[in-house]
């Protein structure tokens, strides 16, 4: 800061020096950083927010014909913010990405991996992500904190025998793991902020708010509503009773609010749609929303677009268009989508 702030003039640090440092020389530095910093950022066209959708649909893939409009690889989706490459869960959409990085020009040599949670639809294309053999990649790979198994023993066991013929002494990538505990804020790259929340899912989840001058995107493909079931680090039996007791209640309510927090006004919410409203009554311990429960979240949160996301395996592509349209037949302040393979979002594009 001290660089920074003076460029070579500054005063030597420490002591009461700091506090003769003339005031209009600080201000003077102050509106040079911001004109420089931010104002050169502000300016800069050529940087965008990039969001691709690689995989759409929920608990495992489906490649039945009249499911592809929309999609049968399981979540996965890409944000690109200047030089800073971020990947949205590790689901089989994960597979046509890496192709996608490694066949351009010049493939991103620093890819950044941020996973809601380690079920197996969000973490079953990881290793086939092609990225992992070669030696240039340096992958950072962002988790829930566990008390069961840290989130690299979680991943290496998901490539270890005899589940797979492949170990991680197979990957030529540079691997690094961070796990997040919970609500948080950490900066990726030099121009995206990313914050987290946790969310109402069977052995807790992530959900994530991505962050920058050119656009913010909020993912949370799993999570339940915050008002029947309080799910923790234990499986939920459902015995038909909705959460009662006062802490349970205070808990759902506060997470309610961070979800709202973290989702507002968003340009894309990217949420949790599994179910019609009657499938919810039937699977309220599943830990997935409908889709009114999604456009409840929305509306509160004031976002400009819901895209509709984990789509259930049995969901046609005709049965996704009614759903979209029914809801969007009863809200006037959020356009809402189905998130389908292949979607492209950027501000420069509206929807
Ligand atoms: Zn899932
Ligand atoms: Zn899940």
């Amino acid at each position: 800061m001290q660089r920074a702030l003076g460029g070579g003039f500054a005063p030597p640090l420490g002591g009461h020096f700091r506090f003769t440092w003339p005031v209009w020389k600080m201000k003077a530095e102050l509106a040079f950083i911001l004109y420089t910093v931010v104002g050169v950022r502000a300016a800069d066209k050529t940087i965008t927010m990039e969001v691709s959708i690689w995989g759409t649909r929920g608990s495992y893939p489906v490649a039945r014909a009249e499911m592809l409009r929309y999609g049968g690889n399981t979540t996965c989706a890409a944000v690109r913010v200047g030089d800073t490459h971020i990947v949205l869960d590790a689901g089989t959409g994960l597979r046509g990405l890496g192709d996608a990085l490694l066949n351009q020009p010049d493939p991103p040599r620093h890819i950044l991996l941020l996973i809601t949670h380690t079920h197996w639809d969000h973490i079953i294309g990881f290793p086939f992500f092609t990225p992992l053999f070669e030696p240039h990649t340096r992958l950072e790979i962002y988790g829930l904190q566990r008390t069961q198994a840290s989130l690299r023993t979680t991943i290496a066991n998901a490539l270890s025998d005899p589940l797979l013929p492949l170990g991680f002494e197979d990957l030529r990538a540079d691997l690094h793991f961070h796990e997040i505990n919970g609500d948080g804020t950490f900066a990726l790259g030099q121009d995206v902020l990313v914050r987290t929340a946790q969310v109402n899912h069977p052995y807790r989840a992530l959900g994530y708010r991505i962050e920058s001058a050119h656009g913010v995107l909020c993912f949370i493909p799993d999570t339940g509503p915050f008002h029947t079931v309080l799910f923790g680090d234990e499986r939920v039996a459902w015995n038909g009773t909705p959460a009662n007791s006062s802490a349970d209640l205070q808990a759902l309510d506060q997470m309610r609010n961070d979800v709202v927090r973290l989702a507002a006004d968003a340009d894309w919410l990217i949420y949790d749609a599994q179910f019609t409203d009657e499938q919810y009554l039937r699977f309220p311990h599943w830990g997935h929303s409908s889709y009114s429960q999604a456009l409840e979240i929305a509306e509160e949160a004031s976002v400009r677009n819901l895209l509709f996301f984990h789509h259930d395996p049995h969901r046609t592509d005709a049965d996704l268009d009614r759903e979209v349209a029914v809801h969007q037949g009863r809200t006037t302040s959020v356009r809402v989508h189905g998130a389908y393979e292949g979607m492209r979002l950027s501000r420069e594009r509206p929807l």
